[in-house]
């Protein structure tokens, strides 16, 4: 663009009024970004202005620019990623300068000083780190403040699924939550609201949050178990949200790994999208049942006969109500006169220890209710999950009314 005679006349107004630097002169006249800071050059040469100390729109940021661009590609040199996006931070009152000036001298079409920090900015970082600006769903978004000097640097989040077993008992798969300020935090817990005990929650994320250099970790389970349970065969699946990731590439074989407490990682994967929020699973689990009387082989057979794809009821304190859990088959062992081993297949969700007790029809039928006794599962080994497998959720055909339920009509 070549600056004649009717910009060169505005030009000289707007300068006499307030002193601009070359980009931010350019700006209101050039219809190109690249092209702002010699076009802004030529006016001056040619009106023989010369650039003033402190700019009057830019406080020193566009001069400074290569300054701001350099911190931010030390700090980005610390963040594995392929895409970003850059986004500018500067007061109010620095856009409102510029939308009077604009009105004043009735400018139109130059792009703004946010849009000429940001993108300078960003030709930077992809000629310096070779990295691709991409808007949409970039690795990293960083928004520098160039007046205060500083940028946050923001990763976008991972997603891990991966698999757990255990084969100790007593090792909670949630963290607990602090006994003395019950979750709000306090000095005994560091602030944190969890107590520092043992659990697969906390030893899969400290070893989660350095490996991706991540500010923490956020976990949904494929269901839980009872701390005494052993979590044995493939383990428990369960996905992880990585937030704020440093690095985004793991190598697969991180994935297997011993951690502390018996616990154990047995395979997984860093996926980039988010995972479903409800995954459909079916589980093996060993139960260890004791009766109050002693059990006899045909007691045995009729539990087998009768937790064969059976529906059953189930009480969710969460939800308030009562959900419905397939159990598809069981096989009952006797272990000595009142006890004996339960291996249960059922639906995800299924509560083990209910389906045994029953506690109060919050389960039916239960095994209890369906030997007219009470069983209990061993305190100590309650049950073991053998198997987890993801499973297509199973579609329920809305149940008959059996007809004596159907009021007769009057
Ligand atoms: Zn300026
Ligand atoms: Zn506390």
């Amino acid at each position: 663009m070549k600056a004649d005679s009717a910009v060169l006349q505005k030009a000289e107004a707007i300068l006499a009024k307030y002193p601009l630097c070359n980009s931010c002169l350019g700006r209101q006249f050039a219809p190109r970004k690249d092209e702002q800071i010699e076009l802004g050059e030529q006016i001056r040469k040619k009106i023989a202005v010369k650039e003033p100390e402190r700019c009057y729109l830019c406080e020193g940021i566009i001069k400074d620019i290569d300054h701001t661009a350099k911190n931010v590609i030390e700090v980005l040199r610390g963040y594995k990623f392929k895409t970003f996006l850059v986004g500018a931070s500067i007061p109010h009152s620095i856009i409102e300068n510029e939308d009077t000036l604009r009105a004043e001298f009735k400018l139109k079409g130059g792009s703004s000083l946010k849009a000429e920090i940001t993108s300078a900015i960003a030709k930077r970082i992809e000629n310096v780190l070779k990295k691709k600006f991409g808007a949409r769903n970039p690795d990293v978004v960083v928004v520098v403040n160039p007046i205060e000097k500083f940028q946050t640097v923001t990763p976008r989040s991972l997603f891990v699924t991966a698999r757990y077993t255990k084969v100790k008992r007593g090792i909670p798969q949630k963290k607990q939550r602090c006994n003395d300020c019950n979750g709000k935090g306090c000095p005994t817990c560091s602030w944190s609201g969890f107590a520092d005990t043992p659990s697969v929650e906390s030893a899969v994320a400290d070893y989660l949050v350095p490996m991706f250099g991540s500010r923490k970790v956020k976990f949904s389970w494929v269901g839980s178990e009872d701390d005494e349970s052993l979590v044995l065969g493939n383990g428990r699946p369960f996905y992880a949200e990585i937030i704020e990731p440093k690095k985004r590439k793991v190598a697969a074989a991180k994935f297997h790994t011993r951690l502390k407490h018996g616990i154990e990682l047995k395979g997984g994967k860093v996926l980039e999208e988010r995972p479903l929020p409800e995954v459909s699973f079916e589980l093996v689990a060993e139960a260890n049942i004791e009766a109050s009387k002693p059990v006899k082989k045909a007691d045995l057979r009729k539990i087998a006969t009768t937790f064969r794809n059976l529906d059953a009821s189930q009480y969710s304190p969460n939800k308030m109500k009562f959900l419905t859990k397939r159990v598809f088959a069981l096989k009952a062992e006797q272990v000595s006169s009142k006890k004996f081993k339960a291996t249960i297949r059922c639906e995800g969700g299924t509560n083990i220890k209910k389906l045994v007790q029953g506690n109060h029809l919050e389960f039916s039928p239960s095994i209890s209710e369906v030997l007219g006794d009470s069983c209990n599962v061993n305190a100590k080994k309650p049950f073991d999950i053998t198997s987890v497998k993801v499973v297509e959720k199973i579609v329920r055909k809305p149940q008959p009314i059996p007809a004596e339920t159907i009021p007769a009509e009057s």
